[in-house]
């Protein structure tokens, strides 16, 4: 077994709602009770080997659950990207393998994400009426004050409005920040925000 071999992990936090990109030696994972998390400390994936067997736990953006879903250790090492979906919506859950199918994959899957948001937004409906009105609001008083920024060091940035999200583009260097407008804690956690920083995308 290659054990500084590197692995990509991919998912999107079911909480914050950001894709969640993460590199680990084989090493790393093969380490007890490895967890995953997502930069929002409120999700992640647990990783758990065991001799011939990986045992995953990834949290779920689409039916809200949590799957436990299991590979063969050397699939998990060394297949060039491995795909674990959702039963409840088809769609993947996470992504497991080198670093460029792995982008790519949760690129299409953001895609997916987006395409579904703005069919349900179309419908007239946001998945909370009340907390996205609020969302919106605090939003435009933090870019009143001129708190919202790109890591880029641009201050231009435009906003697209889904079924149960906000995004903030770069207008400069087209770096993303999803801001979840789905429950009562998510107005809370924006509104002790006195800045936004869109992190900025590197060419
Ligand atoms: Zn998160
Ligand atoms: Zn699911
Ligand atoms: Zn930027």
């Amino acid at each position: 077994m290659l054990e500084n071999a590197k692995r990509t992990i991919a998912f999107i936090c079911p909480v914050c709602r950001q894709p969640v990109i993460l590199e680990r030696s084989a090493f790393q994972l093969a380490a007890a009770g490895s967890r995953l998390p997502c930069p929002c400390g409120k999700a992640g994936v647990d990783v758990e080997m065991m001799g011939g067997q990986v045992r995953l736990r990834v949290p779920c953006l689409f039916c809200e659950q949590e799957h436990t879903v299991s590979c063969s250790t050397t699939a998990f090492l060394h297949e060039k990207t491995l795909a674990f979906s959702c039963a409840a919506s088809g769609l993947d859950c996470c992504y497991v393998g080198e670093d460029e199918p792995v982008f790519s994959a949760m690129r299409r899957l953001e895609e997916t994400v987006d395409v579904l948001e703005s069919e349900a937004g179309a419908q007239g409906t946001f998945l909370n009426d009340l907390v996205m009105e609020e969302i919106l609001e605090e939003l435009r008083d933090i870019g009143r004050r001129g708190g919202i920024s790109c890591s880029c060091g641009c201050r231009e940035y435009k906003m697209k409005i889904n079924y149960s999200s906000v995004e903030l583009f770069c207008a400069r260097c087209d770096g993303a920040l999803k801001i979840p407008a789905a429950t009562m804690s998510d107005i809370e956690d924006l509104c002790c925000k006195p800045t936004l920083l869109i992190r900025g995308r590197e060419r």
